[in-house]
């Protein structure tokens, strides 16, 4: 309890003496949550607040959704043995409904215990098929944190290290609003893309593994290129038998609304060959998971299991968590008040200099912010909307985009029309505030 040495200062000091630099902490004063509900998450000091951002990161459905505890606590006191040297049902069931659901023909699953090592065992997978360690991956993008992965990741400002084992070439497409093509109509940035992407292979020798992408960036500031800009791509990639493989950690479940994957706004030329997930299917259990047709999967000759991937505990919250969401049609609810949400964040946004674009699709909303009466992004508006909205009882997300100064609002998909309309004038009110201290 706070007040007795033992309060979220003590553990913050604690925190600090014991875990890396580069474990980054949100706010001033970091915040304990030790407890949720619904949409809502309460701290060590009893502060309850609308959680705007938790959404993505872990709580796909709801905070503490009964099905999925039940779920967990049942299968926990009846077995947790997880190897894949055994039959397990709950993941082939889960196995099972992910295929079903993914649009991949003839698809094969495989569980991960994180996003990371998801899109690290698609780059083994595409290297492996391919022969090569050629990889295309988008600017700007953001993939995981493994040395795969990080070698994959445009973003400077989430890539630790350079000493990637892959031969990564960026391509234009992730950010719309800025670069050398932000000033074209969306066939004619559509087509520029297409040329870069032509132009750098034009640049390769022997065979191109893959192109991997995030279809709405998400550490990167919830930028996206226009709808159909993969289809176009893949018509490109198809010449030369380059694997598609859609990064859906964030995109997934129908996070965007009008569609269940990222993928599907740029289906003309059909589903990708590899679709990774994770994040919110487990609700908070560490689950993530690579899809790809048969002939990619099994292009492997030998043995590759995960201890805890595909436990049967976790496998059993995202049986529930998915059977909640589609009983539920949160897609469906991500659209409806995802669309009356981004209205209400430009609402109050609107006349605001410190706000560039609100831009977003379903429960997936960026604010990018720049320093008033400037185009220059302002990472220092970001942390002082953060602070303020945090004081006024909403936690938001931050950091992404090209400058680190988007905001990014991803509730539970749950969220209901008066929980959208408070966040939205929460929101304002620490827009206003910010601003305010801007000048000051
Ligand atoms: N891909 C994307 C698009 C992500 O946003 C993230 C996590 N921010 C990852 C991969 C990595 O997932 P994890 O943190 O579970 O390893």
């Amino acid at each position: 309890a706070p007040g007795n040495g033992n309060g979220p200062e003590e553990l913050l000091r604690r925190h600090r003496a014991v875990l890396p630099e580069w474990v980054g902490l949100y706010y001033e004063r970091p915040i304990e949550l030790t407890h949720g509900e619904g949409r809502h998450v309460w701290d060590a000091e009893g502060v309850r607040y609308l959680d705007f951002f938790g959404g993505i990161l872990t709580t796909m459905t709801e905070h503490a959704l009964p099905a999925v505890t039940k779920a967990v606590a049942e299968q926990a006191a009846r077995l947790v043995h997880s190897s894949t040297l055994y039959l397990n049902r709950p993941m082939v069931e889960l196995a099972e409904r992910v295929a079903a659901l993914s649009g991949i023909p003839d698809a094969r699953v495989f569980f991960t215990t994180s996003g990371t090592e998801a899109n690290d065992t698609a780059l083994m997978l595409a290297t492996a098929h391919r022969g090569s360690n050629q990889v295309l991956a988008m600017r700007n993008s953001y993939h995981g944190r493994s040395f795969s992965s990080v070698g994959i990741t445009g973003n400077s400002a989430w890539s630790p290290t350079s000493l990637s084992p892959l031969q990564t070439l960026y391509v234009h497409g992730g950010v719309r609003t800025r670069g050398p093509f932000a000033d074209l109509d969306d066939a004619a940035y559509i087509r520029a893309c297409v040329a870069d992407l032509r132009d750098v292979l034009a640049q390769t020798r022997g065979n191109v593994a893959a192109l991997i992408a995030e279809p709405v960036q998400g550490v990167g500031g919830f930028t996206s290129g226009p709808d159909g800009l993969f289809a176009a791509f893949r018509r490109v990639l198809d010449e030369r038998g380059i694997l598609w493989i859609s990064d859906e950690v964030q995109t997934g479940w129908g996070r965007t609304g009008e569609h269940f994957w990222g993928w599907q706004a740029h289906a003309g030329n059909g589903p990708p060959d590899v679709l990774t997930f994770a994040k919110g299917i487990g609700n908070g259990m560490s689950i993530g998971g690579v899809v790809a047709r048969a002939s990619v999967m099994n292009c492997l000759d030998a043995q590759s299991i995960s201890t805890f991937g595909g436990s049967p505990v976790t496998m059993a919250a995202g049986l529930a968590n998915l059977e909640h969401l589609l009983a539920n049609d949160l897609q469906g609810n991500a659209r409806r008040v995802g669309g009356l949400l981004i209205e209400r964040v430009r609402a109050v946004s609107a006349g605001l200099d410190l706000v560039r674009e609100v831009r977003g699709r379903g429960l997936m909303i960026g604010v990018d912010l720049v320093a008033p009466g400037t185009d220059d992004s302002c990472p220092r508006a970001a942390s002082l909307v953060l602070e303020a909205a945090r004081e006024a009882g909403l936690l938001l997300g931050k950091g992404g985009g090209p400058g680190g100064s988007v905001l990014r609002i991803a509730p539970p998909l749950s969220l209901t029309v008066s929980e959208a309309q408070e966040g939205a004038e929460l929101l304002g009110r620490a827009l206003r505030e910010a601003r305010a201290r801007l000048d000051g």
